[in-house]
């Protein structure tokens, strides 16, 4: 399954519970996809395997959520990113991390 497949079926599974019945702000979506992304680092913490990859899930869930709610390319600005990093320098020109 291609991605900008899996932004329109979170889009659409998450408009069909409800969540999308008024305008929600990019802030909030934005925040959700952060709260997954400490549930991750939790669950990390605790050494949940399992909950560690299914956080992750939801990470990705959300975002594709947010880019099937904006209509946004998501596949082709990941293409595009990725190849970009490829041409950066090593550690981006002596970034720490
Ligand atoms: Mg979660």
């Amino acid at each position: 399954m291609k991605i900008n497949e899996l932004c329109r079926e979170a889009y659409e599974t998450a408009k069909s519970k409800g969540w999308h019945d008024k305008p929600v702000e990019t802030g909030t979506l934005l925040a959700l996809i952060h709260s997954e992304v400490s549930e991750a680092l939790e669950a990390d913490r605790k050494g949940w395997d399992g909950d560690f990859a299914e956080e992750l899930a939801d990470v990705c869930i959300r975002v594709f959520d947010l880019c099937g709610s904006k209509r946004i390319d998501l596949e082709y600005h990941i293409r595009k990113k990725m190849e970009f990093n490829k041409t950066r320098s090593y550690k981006h020109g002596g970034k720490a991390y």
